[in-house]
């Protein structure tokens, strides 16, 4: 069960104490303590953990400081969507809001090569209006011979252009605990130019450890990738050890499954699983048509397949893409081979306009026919 309480509820107060009291002697209970705080205020959430069927959900409510209460099931506790559950589905991070109902492109390197191509990159975003890009320092690879990126060396030249060119968050991704010092040590020897949302990738998904460490941590939200072998159940509860730690700023990333049945694409699209995340959490969901796709192979009208799925992504609700460019594809260290051109990036973007306002035509008539 979840206490919500009201907002700027004061921990020193008469009332949130005698809350706690009454809490500490309810019998099989114990109580954790969430606070969420915001631009211009505080959320409080106390989390009661075992034998909470024994509480009468009312009589919850008529406790000092309390708003409202809601039963949780056992899965996805922090994340999950529960019954009569009104917490929120978005947060903002760096001027940046992450929602439910609302979307963000990150187009970028895959894999950060050389400052000239940071730039390009950069530079190219900004003409096109867009505050968040993707730039791989750490690259888990799957040979031990190939380039593992450039990591700690090439943060402060891609946190300095990130500044030079107004952008305001980059997704980048993490494989070890160490990687998160050596950014957060960046981004203060450059004077925080920009912000971080760090990424767990799909061969991390179940690196409970790291997760914990991860989500120990408030100042970064984190992108997690689903894992491409396990159960959707599997990875929304990987999602949970992120939150259950503390940080509840989690965004799920679909990136497609591992089988031959998806062939020719990369990975088997498993886009049509936006809605289902929708609706089992309150975490906005991403979409990763590069790593699903794999390739600039195109359709008979000469569109490509990763713009087909991002497409279908999109019209089913994403909040995010996460999408691989490049200024010289050829010439890029990895997966050159899946990555749009510079001169693409506005074509993509408005061909996300079309399906976003496809998907926004399709809740109004749902509506419609509903009422
Ligand atoms: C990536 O986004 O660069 C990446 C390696 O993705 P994934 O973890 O989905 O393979
Ligand atoms: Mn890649």
């Amino acid at each position: 069960m979840i206490l919500i309480l009201n907002q700027n509820t004061k921990q020193d107060s008469p009332e949130f104490k005698q809350l706690t009291a009454h809490l500490a002697n309810l019998p099989g209970i114990t109580t954790r303590i969430h606070t969420e705080k915001g631009a211009a205020q505080v959320l409080t959430e106390i989390y009661l953990i075992g034998n909470t069927q024994a509480l009468d959900l009312d009589d919850m409510k008529n406790l000092p400081c309390v708003e409202s209460a809601v039963r949780v099931s056992e899965e996805y506790r922090v994340l999950g969507r529960h019954k009569d559950d009104h917490r929120s589905s978005h947060f903002e991070y760096n001027g940046v809001r992450f929602g439910q109902d609302n979307l963000n492109v990150f187009a970028g390197l895959c894999a950060v090569d050389n400052p000239a191509h940071v730039e390009m990159m950069m530079k190219a975003l900004r003409d096109n209006g867009q505050a968040c890009t993707r730039m791989g320092a750490y690259k888990p690879r799957t040979s031990p011979y190939s380039f593992q990126g450039h990591g700690s060396a090439c943060l402060p030249y891609v946190f300095e252009l990130a500044g030079k060119y107004g952008i305001k968050v980059i997704a980048m991704e993490i494989t070890h605990e160490s990687h998160m010092e050596e950014i957060v040590d960046a981004l203060e020897k450059t004077g925080n130019p920009t912000g971080v949302m760090l990424q767990i990738g799909t061969r991390n998904t179940q690196n409970f450890e790291l997760l914990k460490i991860v989500g120990r941590q408030s100042r970064f939200p984190v992108l997690l990738k689903r894992g491409f072998g396990i159960t959707l159940d599997e990875s929304l509860n990987a999602a949970e050890y992120l939150a259950s730690e503390g940080n509840r700023k989690v965004i799920f990333g679909l990136r497609g499954m591992k089988t031959n049945m998806g062939d020719p694409h990369r990975n088997f699209v498993d886009f049509s699983h936006v809605p289902v995340v929708k609706r089992l959490t309150r975490m906005p969901v991403c979409i990763d048509p590069s790593h699903s796709v794999g390739s600039r192979a195109s359709g008979p009208e000469g569109i490509l397949d990763v713009m087909h799925v991002t497409a279908q992504g999109v019209i089913a609700g994403a909040n995010m893409i996460l999408v691989d460019f490049h200024p010289a594809p050829s010439k890029a260290l990895v997966d050159g081979p899946q990555a749009l051109t510079l001169a693409e990036l506005p074509y993509f973007l408005e061909d996300v306009a079309i399906a976003r306002e496809a998907f926004e035509k399709r809740v109004d008539l749902g509506r419609r026919f509903k009422s």
